[in-house]
């Protein structure tokens, strides 16, 4: 049972935290219990009921209890008939809880009490462990319930000698850190006088300790990774007056100051003899393509190829024509390959980039295969990156001499998230939008009154407009969102708006397909487009001001905020309407949070904090470590202290021989689980 929470050692055991801490140190005799006070008590049950049945299993269980005072003490809980068979009568138990007065009876009474069943074969000392005290509350595990852990740790810790701290000793001094025999033993048996609130926010010095350990192995591990890189010989791009000609011909409009800002980091780096590794953030619209363009110019007027990598056909095509048309002056090749192109496409376009004929080559996870080879790979380009694992970012790295590769992400990540996801990345943040764009006006409308959204729709067309209506999919169902989809797609092509053009996408339909359809959208031959998802990244036509999103309650909100950055981009007002079946409060709140916000980067630590940060990328390679203790919603503070001194560490270790035992102590303990690929 310990196994199957990947609890196979006395190491892992000494790590199992408790959930939470309860101060049972009030213990009482049921005759000196006080209404209004939190205690523990002692008592057998003499009987026991379950009244009031409503469904089964969901009655009130109501037991008697007792102990040597003459006053009897009743105990409630509700929806658990089930107690009827476990507190029978003559069991002892613990309760701890909140005493109140039964106004009807003028009993004694807990409502819904924490409890614990003493078993016969306690001993003297086994029960102090479980009340009288400040008691830790573990994550039961099978069988294994909160009081065996405690058990089993308590006798884990009788027998425990010293532990190694592998912590470098100068950081605890000067943190004050409690050392580790000390800060483990404390966060099982915290002693009397530790304050209970600070044990429950997690926020003991013992706590603090083991959090920041944990960050520091992970952030350690992540700088040193970032290190070795740096000291990788790479490519040293120069900057000459012709590749700064070039840019200036490619430029359709004059760049932000912050896509200037972020070039000159990225000019920066590419000019560096290492390897470039960087992560360019940015919101919807930011125009982080353009700068990646520009990059591209670097690489390719130092005689180098260009690599662009997307997560989805119809992206890659996007990004073919986007290139295309930027490039179109100074005479560039580029190239698409994708999954759905002929062999014999595939095969001379292979040739063509392995020729070194091609300047650009832009494509989906078919640019991975092993027979694609570079003639002179300078500079890999991925979007999107959160749908690619790591090992792919490594192969495409591999088919140049050490390319230079910048990451762009659709949507912005959290801080938190990106110092423990892409630490090893340094990071480009584009923190501004093109100018005259105007707000778009988002607004919520409940699927009862969709006629309104279709008549408002309706206005926006005839004034010469276009716009989307999506559909969502759940990662495995594109079947049903393209059924969905298609359903739509017939009814309002032929009821709602059978004067309108209207086409449909999604991910099912051959690529050509796809191609021509969008390109017709383009064009401004199909005047609303319903689609699913697939429209979600990159897709760009600024004659389109309405997005309709279906369903919006069951999309995350950085993905809607991604669907309503695909409006926006024209000189019109746009709109944004997300229609929703009946909201629970906390559906509320996120629709909420779009409709009063635009700032991606508050939408997206929303989300996080609404949905978990496990589900935040929404895909299992996320990369996202497995931590023990340390939580980054609950510890954000902690995991700066902890990067911060770990960065400290790792360029200026107070000893070569502390560097040596990090490396060897994040090696031989952290890097299978934080998938650190070789740190030192
Ligand atoms: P992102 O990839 O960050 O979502 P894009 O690079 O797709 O953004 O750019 C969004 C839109 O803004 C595109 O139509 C692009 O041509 C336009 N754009 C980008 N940079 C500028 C700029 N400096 N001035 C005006 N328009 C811009
Ligand atoms: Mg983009």
């Amino acid at each position: 049972m310990l196994e199957a929470k990947g609890l196979t050692t006395v190491e892992d055991l000494l790590a199992y935290t408790p959930l939470r801490y309860e101060d049972r140190s009030n213990l009482k005799p049921i005759g000196q219990l006080a209404p209004g006070e939190m205690a523990t008590v002692i008592a057998e049950v003499r009987s026991g009921k379950v009244v009031s049945f409503r469904r089964k299993n969901l009655g009130i269980f109501e037991a008697v209890l007792g102990d040597d005072s003459p006053e009897k003490l009743v105990a409630k809980w509700f929806n658990a008939a089930y107690l009827a068979d476990k507190l029978v009568e003559g069991v002892r138990l613990a309760l701890y809880g909140k005493v109140e007065l039964d106004s009807y009876t003028g009993d004694l009474m807990l409502k819904s009490p924490e409890y614990e069943i003493l078993t016969g074969d306690d001993e003297e000392g086994e029960a102090s462990l479980h009340t009288g005290r400040v008691v830790p509350i573990y994550e039961a595990c099978g069988k294994i319930t909160t009081r065996v852990f405690r058990s089993i740790l308590k006798r884990l810790l009788d027998s425990m000698g010293t532990l190694e701290d592998p912590l470098p000793p100068s950081i605890c001094e000067r943190l004050k850190l409690p050392d580790r025999t000390t800060a483990t033993r404390f966060i099982h048996f915290p002693p009397e006088t530790e304050d209970l609130r600070l044990l429950n926010a997690f926020r003991s010095q013992a706590h603090f300790r083991m959090i920041f350990e944990e960050f520091f192995w992970l952030e350690c591990g992540l700088a040193l990774k970032k290190a070795k890189a740096r000291k990788q010989t790479g490519i040293q791009f120069e900057l000459n007056e012709r590749v700064r000609e070039q840019i200036k011909a490619m430029l359709p409009f004059k760049p932000t100051g912050a896509q200037k800002k972020v070039l000159a980091e990225i000019a920066q780096d590419m000019a560096n003899p290492h390897p470039m590794n960087r992560l360019l953030q940015g919101d919807v619209g930011s125009g982080k393509t353009l700068v990646a363009a520009e990059a591209a110019i670097i690489a390719i007027e130092n005689g180098y190829q260009v690599a662009v990598l997307a997560p989805t056909e119809i992206l890659a095509t996007q990004h073919f024509f986007y290139f295309k048309n930027l490039f179109a002056k100074l005479n560039y090749v580029p190239v698409l390959l994708t999954g759905s192109a002929t062999a014999r496409e595939k095969s001379q376009l292979k040739k063509m980039i392995a020729a070194g004929l091609v300047q650009i080559a832009i494509g989906t996870h078919a640019l991975l295969e092993p027979d694609v080879e570079f003639h002179r790979l300078g500079l890999a380009i991925v979007d999107e990156q959160h749908r690619f694992g790591v090992m792919q970012r490594l192969r495409l790295f591999e088919k140049g001499a050490n390319p230079d590769v910048l990451v762009m992400t659709a949507t912005p990540i959290p801080r938190t998230l990106a110092l423990t996801v892409y630490g090893d990345l340094d990071t480009s943040v584009i923190d501004e939008l093109p100018p005259g764009r105007k707000p778009i006006v988002t607004k919520h409308v409940t699927d009862d009154r969709v006629e309104q959204v279709y008549s408002s729709l309706k206005r926006q067309i005839d004034l010469g407009r276009q716009a989307y209506i999506v559909y969502p999919v759940i990662e495995e169902s594109e079947t049903v969102a393209m059924k969905a989809a298609q359903q739509m797609h017939t009814q309002l092509s032929e009821i709602v708006f059978p004067q309108f053009k209207v086409g449909l996408l999604h991910g099912k339909l051959p690529s050509n397909e796809k191609e021509s359809v969008m390109a017709e959208f383009k064009r401004g031959g199909i005047q609303i487009l319903v689609s699913t998802t697939v429209v979600e990244v990159g897709v760009d036509v600024p004659n389109a001001n309405v997005m309709v999103i279906e369903q919006a309650e069951r999309f995350g909100l950085a993905q809607l905020h991604q669907l309503r950055g695909r409006v926006g981009r024209g000189a019109e007002q746009s709109f944004c309407i997300l229609v929703t079946g009946k909201l629970n409060e906390t559906g509320r709140e996120r629709i909420r949070t779009l409709v009063d916000s635009s700032d991606g980067f508050y939408i997206a630590e929303m989300d996080m904090k609404l949905r978990g940060p496990g589900e935040f990328f929404g895909t299992r390679q996320s990369g996202l470590p497995a931590l023990r203790i340390a939580n980054i919603l609950r510890d954000q503070e902690i995991l700066e202290i902890a990067r911060n001194e770990a960065m400290a560490f790792v360029r200026n270790p107070p000893s070569p021989d502390d560097l040596r035992r990090a490396v060897g102590y994040i090696q031989s303990h952290w890097q299978r689980r934080y998938g650190l690929v070789q740190v030192g």
